[in-house]
């Protein structure tokens, strides 16, 4: 039982992470309500309908009305999705599509599994480093993930590495004072900087190996040499503890010059992962928390779509998934599919529904942009 049904924002956008980790407790969300804690009474209702971002204070009765039919008609969608949701997704001309869940805690897993996801596709650990004053170290981190984890073992699970910077700040590196923090030093530019957090990781991850079908995904990947890093501490690591199957190692894509870049990058990757939050972030160059610019965050444009299609022909036979929000959204299924998509990893409560999206869609045929 949970007593919010809403959250309402007067901060944020969007992307931000705020709106994030409310979709993924499928908790409904509206973000950059400017002056609302001083314009909304105690005690108001408030109809908030999350899909067209609206929030309808003090509502007449039709408008009650009509937002309960509303209510029950997504319900009873979702409620039918949720009756296939444990049957894999098979496209109209039978390509099996893996759907997987974004996660940060444990709930979120369990969620995902009774939800049919069919493993992890973006595990967020900046929870096991945020509002600790030292980082953890090799055992209490390889503690914080297994607990995560474990409602996934036997399952494909994805972790990726510590995205710290800019909209993830860490209590301990606030020395890191730089005017333009989502252009500065952050995910695996930092890890770069930092090398000891990143054999952390990967000696956690490695050791999680042995319980888990494991694989890593690098977060801000910009240049190739971002990737070649990360590949070649884990072959050494590898060497060093004896192991012979590494995790498969995967980029996100998430910069321009990372989707531009995807022949001379996948040299040093086996699977590329699109995070549209940041790639239209930066393609729009609108900062996804900041809701006065949320009219130019596009992250289904054109713009994005022909990234991908890009991306997709410079990396042939290269596995595409797609971990950014955009892959939660039913009525872009099909044309993801068309960009070469195969894993969708999404928010643990919107899998059933974009399982059945995926059952309605052809994945051979070219899409009509
Ligand atoms: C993204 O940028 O799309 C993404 C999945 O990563 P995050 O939202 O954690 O930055
Ligand atoms: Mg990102």
């Amino acid at each position: 039982s949970r007593s919010t049904s809403a959250v309402l924002l007067e901060f944020g956008s969007t992307g931000s992470h705020a709106a994030l980790f409310a979709r993924e407790m499928g908790l409904p969300c509206i973000s950059g309500l400017a002056d609302l804690v001083a314009s909304v009474p105690d005690g108001a209702e408030i109809l908030v309908d999350a899909d067209t971002g609206t929030a309808t204070i003090h509502p007449g009765d039709r408008q009650r009305v009509t937002f309960r039919e509303d209510v029950e008609r997504k319900e009873e969608a979702s409620r039918s999705a949720r009756e296939h949701a444990l049957s894999p997704s098979l496209t109209k001309d039978d390509v099996a599509i893996s759907v997987v869940a974004n996660v940060g805690c444990r709930d979120d897993t369990q969620l995902a599994m009774s939800n049919g996801a069919d493993g992890v596709g973006l595990y967020r650990i900046e929870q096991a480093y945020l509002g600790r004053v030292e980082p953890p170290d090799a055992e209490e981190l390889f503690g914080e993930m297994f607990k995560t984890l474990e409602p996934a073992l036997g399952k494909a699970v994805c972790v990726r590495l510590l995205d710290i910077g800019a909209d993830k700040p860490l209590p301990f590196m606030k020395f890191l004072a730089e005017s333009n923090p989502s252009l500065g030093r952050r995910g695996i530019r930092m890890l770069r900087e930092y090398p000891e957090l990143l054999e952390t990781q990967l000696r956690t991850v490695l050791k999680l190996a042995g319980e888990f079908d494991m694989s890593i995904l690098v977060p801000m990947v910009t240049l190739p040499e971002d990737m070649a890093v990360v590949k070649e501490r884990l072959g050494q690591l590898g060497r060093e503890l004896q192991i012979s199957t590494l995790p498969k190692l995967g980029a996100m894509i998430e910069t321009p010059a990372a989707a531009l870049s995807a022949g001379e990058i996948t040299a040093h990757a086996d699977f590329l992962s699109f995070g549209t939050n940041d790639l239209t972030q930066y393609v729009f160059a609108a900062d996804r928390e900041n809701a006065a610019v949320e009219g130019y965050f596009h992250d289904a444009a054109d713009a994005i779509f022909r990234l991908l299609r890009i991306t997709r022909d410079d990396a042939p036979g290269v596995p595409l998934s797609m971990c950014g929000e955009l892959a939660s959204r039913p009525e872009h299924s099909a044309r993801l599919l068309g960009c070469g998509i195969r894993t969708f990893s999404i928010a643990p409560p919107l899998i059933p529904v974009i399982k059945e999206a995926i059952r309605e869609s052809y994945c051979g045929a070219l899409p009509d942009w």
